[in-house]
């Protein structure tokens, strides 16, 4: 299982279709460098896909893959 860093979990991010704020992502897909992040909005129905990227490399990314 990966794990999620809760402090960096966007949150209330406007649909990109009609702007009605989505209180949590879908699905979080975490990468050694990126996290991706699914929305789907309860309004429309809208799915879209953010992604961040972190430029400094994770710290703890051996531990995740023991
Ligand atoms: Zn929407």
């Amino acid at each position: 299982m990966a794990r999620i860093d809760l402090g960096y979990l966007p949150k209330e991010n406007p649909c990109a279709q009609c702007g009605k704020p989505i209180a949590a992502p879908e699905w979080i897909e975490n990468g050694p460098r990126r996290t991706s992040y699914l929305w789907r909005c309860p309004a429309c129905g809208y799915r879209f896909e953010a992604v961040a990227f972190f430029g400094e490399p994770q710290s703890d990314s051996e531990a995740l893959a023991a």
